[in-house]
């Protein structure tokens, strides 16, 4: 099995909130939530009672600043089918038509997979790479649907 979602072990440091140690889990699943994230080691704060979700520094995004669910935090909101870079079933959805039965979401999840990027085994709550449950959902896709 080749192993997806690998994090480098780069020096971790405490969250500024609540001082809880989380995994670093780099720039790209911070992106999704905050677009002009400054690349760096940005790290995922697991303390479900602490408000902060990732961090990098004193720079933080917080539960209310995120627009999916990530990890177990931020429940409210809406939970995506990938965790890393925070696409939604609807998402998907949308991708897939507009690109006539081909996922741009699905090539672009791999090539980051590829490349390092996700971290599934942290961000995603059943801590394991999104791409099976994209598959999945994907294929409900593509009974025939009435044009409307
Ligand atoms: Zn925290």
């Amino acid at each position: 099995m080749s192993s997806c979602c690998g994090t480098t072990e780069a020096s971790a440091h405490p969250c500024p909130q609540c001082g809880h140690v989380g995994p670093i889990v780099g720039t790209a699943p911070v992106r999704p939530h905050l677009p002009d994230a400054v690349d760096g080691d940005w790290q995922h704060c697991a303390n479900e009672s602490c408000e902060v979700i990732f961090h990098l520094g004193m720079d933080t995004v917080d539960m209310d600043s995120v627009s999916t669910q990530v990890g177990l935090k931020a429940t409210d909101k809406e939970t995506p089918v990938c965790f890393c870079f925070a696409h939604t079933a609807d998402d998907l959805a949308e991708d897939y038509a507009a690109n006539n039965g081909v996922s741009e979401i699905k090539a672009s999840i791999k090539a980051a997979v590829a490349n390092g990027q996700c971290a599934c085994e942290h961000l995603n709550p059943r801590g394991k790479c999104c791409l099976a449950d994209v598959h999945r959902i994907l294929t409900t896709f593509a009974r025939p649907t009435p044009v409307s």
